[in-house]
């Protein structure tokens, strides 16, 4: 069975390399954090102590990172990963970057021989521990085909959007939607509640009515009304408020360069950076933004 390397074990990698261990891939996985290492190990993963141990032999290599900056610098310059890959390794970048650098990540592995894609997700957390993601591909064909195993292992679609960097305009296009539709049922939600309604009776109407979406169905951001989402759990776990604004940030700049017009997204943004002004803010998950909405008690 094909050896997998895999790097970044955070809320999504460390499921999705579990997911990888469970079909039966030799996974060998490498995270800055070590509580993150050990989940690995207990999920069937080689933990290594290098980046460089973890891709020795490796045919296939899977990153899983917070940002564009850690992504050019795992795989970038004299001490970068691709310098170490042998021509022909299969490289897939799942974190959300933005499309600029999966384009540098691609030209500079296409330089190496080596076969790079863009791969981000969507589905989030339970999607990851479920192998259910949806991914969408960005690059040569061939090597979007190549993937496929491996991503079916992961998730149950996979989507190719186009060229080098064309899988991460999908994801950005998605989360921009995502954070619109989050903060709208958030709003919703706390009108009927202000208003005396039960939020699961509002919900439960809602859900049948033209107002249904899957923030409201299936990631329900107000306290009580669903079991295993983040607001059941005091907003910790899930898709932090720092990586939606990331990646709102990413949105933002790529409508700057085609100048498309996102005055909803502009809106969603904002109240994401109002939201996350504290720090103790930016690291629950982004179906907090409920909290923006509520009233102080007694009031
Ligand atoms: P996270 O912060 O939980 O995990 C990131 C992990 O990467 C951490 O364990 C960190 O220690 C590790 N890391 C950072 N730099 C590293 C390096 N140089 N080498 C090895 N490990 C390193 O983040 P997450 O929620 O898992 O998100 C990861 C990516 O997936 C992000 O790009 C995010 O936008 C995207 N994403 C997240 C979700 C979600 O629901 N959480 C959904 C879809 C996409």
């Amino acid at each position: 069975m094909e050896k997998i390397a895999f790097f970044g074990l955070g809320n999504m990698g460390g499921p999705m390399a579990a997911s990888l261990t469970r079909a039966g891939f030799r996974v060998a996985a490498f995270d800055l954090n070590p509580a993150a290492l050990e989940q690995a190990q207990r999920d069937g993963c080689l933990p290594c102590d290098s980046v460089q141990q973890a891709a020795e032999d490796a045919e296939i290599v899977i990153s899983m990172l917070p940002s564009g900056e850690a992504v050019k610098g795992l795989y970038l310059g004299q001490q970068g990963l691709l310098q170490q890959l042998p021509a022909g390794t299969l490289v897939v970048d799942c974190s959300t970057i933005s499309a600029e650098d999966a384009s540098i990540v691609s030209s500079a592995a296409r330089e190496r021989g080596v076969r790079a894609i863009d791969a981000p997700v969507s589905g989030g957390t339970a999607a990851a521990t479920a192998g259910t993601l949806c991914f969408m591909c960005g690059g040569d064909e061939a090597a979007v085909d190549a993937a496929r195993a491996v991503l079916q292992a992961m998730g149950k679609k996979i989507f190719h959007a186009g060229a080098a960097g064309a899988g991460q305009v999908a994801k950005i296009c998605n989360n921009l939607l995502l954070a619109i539709h989050m903060t709208g049922t958030a709003e919703a939600l706390q009108l009927g509640t202000d208003q005396g309604l039960d939020p699961k009776v509002l919900t439960n109407i809602l859900l049948e009515s033209s107002g249904n979406n899957w923030s409201l169905a299936n990631y329900n951001p107000y306290p009580g009304v669903m079991e295993n989402v983040p607001a059941a759990k005091g907003y910790t776990g899930g898709f932090s408020v720092a990586l939606m604004l990331k990646d709102l940030g990413l949105a933002m700049d790529a409508a700057a360069t085609s100048a498309s017009s996102t005055p909803m997204g502009a809106l969603a943004r904002n109240l994401y950076q109002l939201h996350g002004a504290s720090e103790e803010n930016q690291k629950l998950d982004y179906s907090s933004i409920q909290n923006m909405f509520r009233r102080p008690a007694g009031t």
